[in-house]
Parts: structure tokens; C-alpha cells; sequence
């Protein structure tokens, strides 16, 4: 554990995000999607909040686990819990989770179905069906759509509680004028999988197809809900190239969380002086810096041309990131301005800061988020 090393989450962010948000969507609500423990800020303080202030009622997990933990957690709130893909359906005792927590399996496809209407309590879970519209990951294709009518009437099943599909290229500018991009046409076969249940007499009491990406600009906002993960946190989902292009909506939230750290040694550097593992040879002179951030925290060696801005001076890792600690060459003329004890901010509430991050070493925000490890505090202020 550390002290001033930790991950600052800001409540009062997540509130405006939710704004912002309904500003972009509105008329739909939000299955608020915090699997992988809220992308790493922490599920039950943020679950409790968007359900208490915010009036959140569906949530969406990755795993039955998480649904339980979550359950256990916040045992006196009311929300409709969804599990998105690790179902653990066949395990002992796993359908019995679902009957008595109240969480709903997403089921993604004929045999989980078919399995699901075999067991007799089962009359009683509420029907969510995902339908695979070409990302090819989960849900039943459309070739399978008959299939299901016949074994949902079989069963006198009339309902779908809430219907789904997924986005498979989201993050990519979407060109709503061409019926053959990747998203429009996944939409579409979407619309037409929708009506052929609504056909059929099957009634879809809630739908959703959108993530984050779509949510930015603009498509499957005409379902009922929408599902997003990294826009509720602050973090556009789009790529470096759609998220300057001026034809996607420009998402203006802000970084729920900020990674602060701070300074433990620091002195001056000469030119081919080796640096940490591997005697890595300085690239110039300057102010070598050691921050209490390893990999140990969730800062991993792939994230080696990160640049900081501290204090007026840009400053770069240099050589191998250590378990505990990294080093940060700042220039030469920095000297006065950097102390044992600073605070830095390895990221901060903007979203330009992480997402530099993320742009600079070829990762995704999601990667960067899920990696800070249990060590490093989450600390919630803005409630
Ligand atoms: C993760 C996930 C989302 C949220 O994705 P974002 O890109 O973070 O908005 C939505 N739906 C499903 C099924 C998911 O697995």
C-alpha cells in the first residue's frame, strides 16, 4: 500500500459526465457498464453513487463474481444487475446466483439458451438476449434468430427484458452516409434482427447496441439505452484519428480519476551516465527523478516514451521501469524547480493527459486504466 501514491477519483466528475452524457443521448438511460472493477477505480464507491445521486438502475458486469461481490457489497440498493460474458452458467450452484441475487445472464447464445430454458426455475430470470451483428465475439447470428422464436414460444416466453448487440468499430469515424461501413450496417442488421422478434410476437421491453464510441457520435442512440464504460469515466473512445476529425462529435467530459505520485530522489544526470536495470546510458544531461510509480502500481515498461509535464519543465521516462519506482529525465535548467516531495501528477482530470498516454505508446485508455494495481489507493472525493 502507499500513501501519496494513489488514484484521486472525483465523484463530482462522474456526475457532470453523466450530464454530459445525457445531453448527448437524450431520452435513453444508461446501463452503466463497470466491469473490471469500474475500469480500475472501483465498483462498489462508484456503483453506490450512481445509484444513490444519480439514479442509475442497470448496471453491467464482465463476471457472475463481480455481480455477487457486488451484491454483497451494496446488499440494500436496487438495481438491475447484468453479467456481459463470463457466466459461469454450468458451475454449481451458478443459476442458483442468479435466481437469488436478481442478476441477469446475457445470453449470447442457442445452446446457453437452450441450457437456460431446461431448468425449470429458470421461468422466473429475466430474458436478456445479445445478438451478434458481425463482430463475431458473442451472440446468436441471425441465421440462428428463427431458432430462438421457436424455443422462446416453446417455453411461453413472450419477453425479452432487454435486447443487445455490440459495436465491433465504434472508435472509427463512422460514415453515416455509406450503407456499407462496419457500424451503420451493424445497426442495421440490428433494426432488421429487432423487428423480426417484435414479428413474431416477441415484446423487447429494453433495447441498446451503443458503447461509448457510438455514443460520441451519434448512432444506436434510438434504443432505449445505451451502455457506456469509458465515456462515464471522462475518456473518449475513439481512436487518435476520429477524435481530431471534425466530423465526430467531440466528447468535452473530463477524467473521473487522476494518478498522482511523487517525487523520491532526485539529482543531476550526465550524458551516457547508466541508468537503473539494464545501465540504460543517459540520452543527455539533465535532472534525473525518481517517482514512487512501478510496475508494481500498474505502470508497465510499455509506456516507456511517456512524457511529464511538471512545474513549466517536459521531462521523458528513461530506461527500464522498476517494481517500485521510475525514473524521469527532466532538462538541466529544471533543477530548482523539482524537489524530493513533490507531488506529480502522472495523469491529471483532463482527458488530453491520459489519452497522451495512451496515443505516445500505442495503448488503449482501457489498458492504462485496468493496470493500476490494488496497491496504489483509491481515494474518492466530490460525493
Ligand atoms: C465493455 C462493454 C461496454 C462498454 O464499452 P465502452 O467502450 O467502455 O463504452 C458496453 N457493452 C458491452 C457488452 C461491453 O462489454
Amino acid at each position: 500500500m502507499r500513501f501519496k501514491t494513489a488514484l484521486k477519483v472525483d465523484l463530482g466528475i462522474l456526475r457532470d459526465n453523466y450530464q454530459k452524457i445525457k445531453l448527448l443521448a437524450p431520452g435513453c438511460q444508461l446501463l452503466f457498464v463497470i466491469k473490471s472493477n469500474a475500469y480500475g477505480l472501483g465498483m462498489v464507491p462508484l456503483v453506490s453513487f450512481a445509484c444513490k445521486q444519480l439514479a442509475i438502475q442497470s448496471f453491467g458486469c464482465a463476471s457472475l463474481g463481480e455481480a455477487v461481490y457486488l451484491r454483497h457489497a451494496l446488499p440494500d440498493l436496487e438495481f438491475d444487475l447484468f453479467v456481459l460474458s463470463d457466466l459461469d452458467l454450468e458451475m454449481d450452484g451458478g443459476i442458483d446466483y442468479y435466481l437469488s441475487k436478481r442478476i441477469i445472464p446475457v445470453i449470447s447464445s442457442l445452446q446457453k439458451l437452450r441450457w437456460i430454458l431446461e431448468k425449470k426455475n429458470c421461468k422466473h430470470l429475466k430474458i436478456c438476449l445479445k445478438l451478434d451483428t458481425g463482430m463475431n465475439r458473442l451472440g446468436v447470428k441471425a441465421a440462428e434468430l428463427e431458432e430462438v422464436i421457436t424455443l422462446l414460444k416453446r417455453n411461453q416466453l413472450h419477453q425479452i427484458y432487454h435486447l443487445m448487440s455490440h459495436f465491433s468499430c465504434s472508435s472509427k469515424r463512422i460514415d453515416f452516409s455509406n450503407a456499407n461501413d462496419r457500424s451503420v450496417k451493424q445497426y442495421a442488421l440490428y433494426k432488421q434482427m429487432k423487428q423480426r422478434l417484435l414479428d413474431a410476437g416477441i415484446d423487447i421491453i429494453n433495447s441498446s447496441i451503443a458503447n461509448s464510441g457510438a455514443i460520441e457520435q451519434g448512432l444506436g442512440l434510438e434504443e432505449n439505452y445505451i451502455r457506456p464504460g469509458l465515456l462515464m469515466y471522462g475518456l473518449s473512445a475513439l481512436d487518435p484519428f476520429a477524435r481530431t476529425d471534425i466530423y465526430a462529435k467531440k466528447w468535452n467530459g473530463q477524467n473521473v480519476s487522476a494518478l498522482e505520485t511523487n517525487i523520491i530522489e532526485s539529482y543531476s544526470i550526465k550524458k551516457n551516465d547508466p541508468i537503473g536495470y539494464g545501465a540504460f546510458p543517459a540520452p543527455n544531461d539533465g535532472i534525473l527523478v525518481y517517482l514512487a510509480l512501478g510496475y508494481g502500481d500498474g505502470i508497465l515498461n510499455k509506456y516507456h516514451n511517456t512524457q511529464f509535464y511538471h512545474r513549466g519543465h517536459w521531462g521523458r521516462f528513461v530506461g527500464k521501469i522498476s517494481m517500485d519506482m521510475s525514473a524521469v529525465l527532466f532538462p538541466a535548467e529544471s533543477e530548482k524547480m523539482i524537489k524530493v516531495g513533490d507531488n506529480v501528477s502522472f495523469w491529471d482530470h483532463r482527458q488530453e493527459s491520459l489519452l497522451t498516454i495512451a496515443d505516445q505508446n500505442d495503448v488503449i485508455p482501457y489498458e492504462i486504466l485496468c493496470n493500476i494495481s490494488d496497491r496504489v489507493p483509491r481515494i474518492y472525493i466530490g460525493s
